[in-house]
């Protein structure tokens, strides 16, 4: 069991990547930072 770096919700399994800046993220966070990176890509596209 790890806890989120974010939310600090206990969870089974973490994710990290480059824009996590190597700390450990719940699905959910992990999933939330992706939209929102993603959202400002295409915001910057336009
Ligand atoms: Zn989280
Ligand atoms: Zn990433």
């Amino acid at each position: 069991m790890t806890s989120c770096a974010k939310c600090n919700h206990v969870v089974d399994k973490t994710y990290d990547c480059e824009h996590t800046d190597d700390e450990e993220y719940c699905v959910e966070c992990y999933t939330e930072l992706h939209y929102y990176l993603t959202e400002k890509k295409h915001a910057d596209n336009s």
